[in-house]
């Protein structure tokens, strides 16, 4: 059963992908999938669109991708992001907006994995940042595995059984905090929601770009925390144009 690399929100921070893809080389993994937001936020979005077609064997849309080629999505973002989709937009090619045009809503991987962005089950917020979100979101969970991205933060969601037609209450849920390189370990007869962190713009106060590994063999999810060049990421969003705002919280991590 293969290893995979799962990669979201990149946000076209090139300097933290391209950390990432050297690091995810030496971990001896079978694909890489990117729950997506590969635009937004960065200044180079062709260029991370660019890697991900080249690296990554799946790979959704995310709601900046979507925002970035279509104007009533972008009406819903306020400020920095929104202004950073219309430059998006502006600087992006033609091939390369169809090409974000293209991206699916939501993947599986046989039967035990499904990709998402977002939420999977439609309620008055689709970030899964906390149990009581989480228990709404496994309601959209009919696999023993969703993967998500989109809050920005890793982290990982237990449910106490494999029955999708179950619902739970928050308290019913455990909530895993993962730790960089220890691995979480996947138990048979539960159901996760495992969130890799955003490669472009992390906001667990740790700057450092974040994403995963899951082993289906080992049956774990392990985080994993890259340095990269942050005042170089900075400089180019700045250069850009682009708001302030995007290039001081990447030293932060929020
Ligand atoms: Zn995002």
């Amino acid at each position: 059963m293969p290893r995979y690399a799962i990669i979201s929100d990149i946000h076209g921070n090139l300097h933290a992908f391209q950390a990432v893809l050297k690091r995810i080389a030496e971990l001896n993994v079978h694909e890489v999938i990117c729950l997506g937001d590969i635009v937004g936020y960065g200044p180079y979005p062709d260029a991370c669109l660019d890697l991900v077609v080249k690296y990554c064997s799946i790979s959704i849309q995310g709601n900046h991708d979507e925002a970035v080629v279509d104007p009533f999505c972008a009406e819903k973002f306020n400020g920095a992001a929104r202004e950073a989709v219309y430059w998006t937009r502006d600087v992006m090619g033609p091939l390369h907006l169809n090409a974000l045009l293209s991206l699916k809503p939501s993947a599986t991987i046989g039967n035990s994995v499904m990709c998402i962005h977002a939420c999977p089950f439609p309620g008055p917020t689709d970030y899964v940042h906390d149990k009581q979100v989480a228990a709404m979101a496994f309601r959209g969970v009919d696999k023993p595995i969703c993967l998500l991205g989109h809050t920005h933060v890793p982290m990982v969601f237990e449910a106490p059984s494999m029955d999708p037609n179950e619902q739970f209450t928050a308290p019913e849920l455990v909530a895993y905090l993962p730790q960089d390189d220890i691995p979480i370990k996947l138990k048979p007869k539960r159901r996760y929601i495992c969130n890799p962190g955003s490669i472009g713009q992390p906001r667990d106060c740790d700057p450092r770009a974040s994403f995963a590994v899951l082993d289906l063999d080992e049956e774990t999810f392990t985080i994993h925390r890259e340095e990269y060049d942050i005042p170089a990421a900075q400089a180019a969003t700045q250069e850009a144009g682009l708001p302030t705002i995007l290039a001081d919280r990447l030293a932060i991590g929020a």
